[in-house]
């Protein structure tokens, strides 16, 4: 039987499940004019073969005893799974010829199918590229999170701003969830802490919670790609616990029934939008406990399955890696469980938790650093604020006092409190103080968390601080979403690339072969054809594919500087219009980007280069050399489209503000050739694919920081550049927004008066110094396509398979299952 059911399935066979699925699980007999219901019923017949290896999987997992880590992130942004499914599954080919037989384009299907957006960007996604690369590399792993009601926000432009509208991403269900009501939580909330005094002079802790909240678990299962794994991502519904109070209801009280349903089921209502920013509200940290809550006691339930009362296996079996500090809160739960539920002694419970929790840091920036106000902790978790309060004591009174003693100035800056108006609780420091291992993001993160965020846990914990690269998954980011290069890329490389990345560096010595160079830029440029053709649809703007595609996409942020790629075009568009015919190749530039909806200058920023985009588009003085195009609802799924077809990345970020990037890995692995800082992976980037190779510019970290110390003055800038000035002054006026003077004018203003805080004046002059190079580059279309080449070529370093082997081999010490 076992060998029956292993059997590849012939596309005939899979037609025939989709057709059960159709009548019999939608009953859509005439389905021909329905293709979300074909959608469905794809979806459905391919669960087949993903349940049966599910229940492999977790076989296998309790035969073998695998060690598991559990990763714990508010947020994933996994897009479609569809397409990746059944790449990961070999059933690629077969699901296209059923498709096709039904009367369909498998393309077409994939379009009816929703984003699953549970989340803001590059952290969501990372979360979604391990997830996919632990199923990969056979390791025994389970994703938590929040099943939000409402992931990120629909963006579309109303007049050139930003409009949000909700995401209904499961308003008719989700074919890729199960529900486990077998394991559901209870979570307990708010009320009072007793003391009591044990016969044996000890005191034992009772927590009288004021309310208990039920956690529903929704399973996604995670499907390795050429594995024999399926894992299984856990979401959790927040649900009043009694599910209706009946008694008030028949007293008439109806809006008071209801009222403590809508109020627990508000806790998973919606993903806060805020990228990079803490909001310090109440919902939001309660959001994080509820999912800590419910995540150990899943973890605890699952180890209990296979050996009960006996805990001497747990901290072998177990390791909980948080990713940033919006989990910190699950340490406190792991004590409190220990010695409220369990009778550990404090010690014990210590221990236990050094040995399970793992830290990802992911940002310096300090309006991301979470903090919560101690009244609000009181308010909400009293028990675990008593628990964080010891942890203090004694990580001061010890550790802190063994290193430096009598010295109060460093007890203040190291405490897991800062002391002021209003007590707050400082959780990244609770997390490295517990954490056995910490690891920034990409190395000059990392070396940057070591010398300027944490120099103190350093020395105080030498070897704890590490670095653990990022990396995307090839999967989805080159072999789904490229079909035709991954094709080419098949026929000049032996191994399995999407397996085994590094192995594409055999196309190297393809790099400068004519006959590889054109069918390499050839698809180049259909991809491009295809884009425009999106471009189109959703701008209405034409774009000519010969020009040059130039990309940033990625969340809008300050730090990220859209603006300095914007002021360049204003600058190139000042160029045109003193001489028609100024020297440079057509160049489209293309944005993809949301802002949190209560981010002004963000907002502003998409305001001033969508009305730029609509002049410069519409003026035909500059001969189509320039186009701008802002794309509405960058995600996932966008971000599939327009990478193929990127001639140019931008990753432009100031120096030292982004962590990694992994934006800048994805382009670069299909061929775009990236122009940016030395800030975050781009460094490492710039390693592997050489100078000639990439278009670096700008100030480095030491400069910046040099900067401040000399004191930065952007009016230097504005007044040492001519065109520079003025296009800032073009903001100011009305040029763009006629009859409205100034109405562009808040990013000049946050520039000049403002104290450009993130350096953008300071890096122009180089910036149009390397794109000018970069202009030079693609007009020699040889040297051009080497330059693609070698970038796809050179990306091996970062596949996030290798990231999960770094965790694997330095954190986690997981072993694969057999
Ligand atoms: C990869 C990705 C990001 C991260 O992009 P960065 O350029 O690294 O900030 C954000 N959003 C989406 C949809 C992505 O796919």
């Amino acid at each position: 039987m076992a060998t029956a059911t292993k059997k590849p399935l012939t596309a005939a066979q899979f037609k025939t499940k989709v057709l059960h699925h159709l009548n019999f699980t939608s009953s859509e007999v005439d389905f021909q004019d329905n293709p979300s219901a074909v959608l469905r019923a794809v979806c459905l017949a391919v669960n087949e073969v993903v349940y049966e290896k599910l229940k492999e999987t977790n076989a296998a997992h309790t035969e073998q005893k695998a060690r598991s880590v559990n990763y714990l992130s508010l947020e994933y942004l996994m897009g479609r799974m569809l397409s990746n499914n059944l790449h990961n599954l070999n059933l690629f080919d077969i699901a296209q010829k059923a498709v096709a037989d039904l009367g369909f384009e498998l393309e077409d299907i994939f379009e009816e199918g929703h984003d699953l957006a549970l989340g803001n960007g590059g952290l969501g996604r990372l979360a979604a590229c391990f997830l996919d690369s632990l199923a990969t590399l056979d390791y025994n792993a389970v994703g938590y999170g929040i099943h939000y009601q409402h992931g990120l926000f629909e963006q579309q432009f109303h007049k050139c701003r930003q409009i949000e509208t909700p995401d209904e991403w499961r308003e008719y269900g989700n074919p890729w969830e199960v529900c486990r009501p077998e394991a559901v939580q209870e979570i307990p909330l708010f009320g009072s802490v007793e003391t009591q005094a044990q016969v044996d002079g000890s005191v034992k802790k009772i927590w009288h919670p004021g309310q208990i909240i039920k956690g529903v678990p929704w399973d996604v299962p995670i499907v390795g790609y050429n594995s024999k794994t399926v894992n299984v991502l856990r979401l959790w519904e927040s649900r009043a616990c009694s599910h209706f109070d009946w008694d008030q209801f028949n007293a008439g009280a109806y809006q008071d029934a209801h009222s403590a349903q809508n109020q627990a089921e508000t806790i998973s209502k919606v993903l806060y939008p805020n990228d990079e920013t803490e909001a310090g509200k109440e919902l939001r940290f309660i959001q994080q406990y509820f999912f800590c809550a419910c995540s150990i006691k899943d973890i605890i339930k699952r180890y209990q399955k296979q050996y009960g009362d006996d805990w001497s296996e747990f901290a072998n079996q177990t390791v909980i890696q948080l990713n940033d500090t919006h989990p910190t809160i699950a340490i406190l739960e792991l004590m409190r469980t220990l010695m409220d539920d369990y009778d550990f002694n404090w010690d014990n419970a210590w221990a236990m938790c050094r040995q399970v929790f793992a830290y990802t840091n992911h940002t310096l920036l300090p309006e991301a650093l979470e903090k919560w106000a101690v009244s609000m902790f009181e308010r909400v978790l009293p028990r675990h604020l008593e628990i964080l309060y010891a942890i203090n004591e004694q990580f001061l009174n010890h550790e802190v006092a063994r290193m430096w003693p009598g010295d109060v100035q460093m007890r203040a800056r190291l405490s897991l409190i800062e002391e002021g108006q209003q007590k707050m609780v400082r959780m990244a420091h609770l997390c490295v103080v517990t954490s056995f291992k910490v690891n920034g993001v990409a190395q000059i993160h990392s070396d940057l968390v070591q010398s300027d965020l944490f120099p103190e846990f350093n020395k105080l914990y030498p070897g704890k601080l590490t670095n653990v690269t990022n990396g995307v998954t090839p999967r989805r980011w080159l072999k789904a979403c490229n079909p035709k290069l991954s094709k080419l890329l098949d026929t000049v490389v032996k191994n399995d690339w999407a397996k085994e990345l590094s192995s594409l560096n055999a196309v190297a010595e393809y790099a400068d072969d004519a006959k590889f160079q054109k069918k390499f830029m050839d698809i180049k440029h259909e991809n491009k054809v295809k884009l425009a053709g999106e471009i189109h649809k959703l701008t209405g703007v034409e774009v000519n594919p010969e020009a040059i595609f130039d990309v940033q996409i990625k969340r809008l942020h300050e730090y990220k500087r859209q603006h300095l790629n914007f002021l360049h075009i204003l600058g190139l568009y000042r160029r045109l219009l003193e001489n028609p015919d100024y020297d440079m190749h057509p160049r489209v530039f293309i944005f993809g980007a949301k802002a949190a909806p209560g981010y002004y200058l963000a907002k502003e920023i998409i305001y001033a280069i969508n009305k730029v985009a609509e002049r410069i588009n519409n003026d035909a003085r500059i001969k189509d050399k320039l186009k701008v195009v802002f794309l509405p609802n960058y995600r996932v799924t966008l971000a599939e489209k327009i990478i193929p077809a990127a001639d140019v990345s931008e990753q432009i970020s100031t120096a030292g503000k982004e962590a990694s990037g992994t934006g800048n890995m994805k382009l670069a692995l299909n061929g775009a050739v990236t122009i940016g800082t030395l800030d975050g992976a781009n460094v490492e980037i710039a390693e592997e694919v050489g100078d000639d190779n990439i278009f670096i510019f700008g100030n480095t970290v030491d400069q910046i920081k040099a900067m401040k110390v000399a004191g930065y003055n952007p009016w230097q800038f504005y007044e040492a550049n001519e065109e520079l000035k003025d296009v800032i002054d073009w903001l100011r006026g009305d040029f763009f927004t006629p009859g409205k003077p100034g109405e562009l004018g808040a990013i000049a203003h946050s520039l000049l008066e403002g104290g450009d805080p993130y350096r953008v004046l300071a890096d122009y002059d180089d910036y149009a110094r390397a794109q000018e190079a970069l202009d030079v580059a693609y007009k020699d279309s040889k040297r051009w396509a080497r330059m693609a080449i070698l970038n796809t070529a050179k990306m091996g370093k970062f596949t996030s398979d290798r990231s999960i082997q770094d965790y694997v081999n330095n954190i986690w010490k997981l072993t694969p299952i057999k």
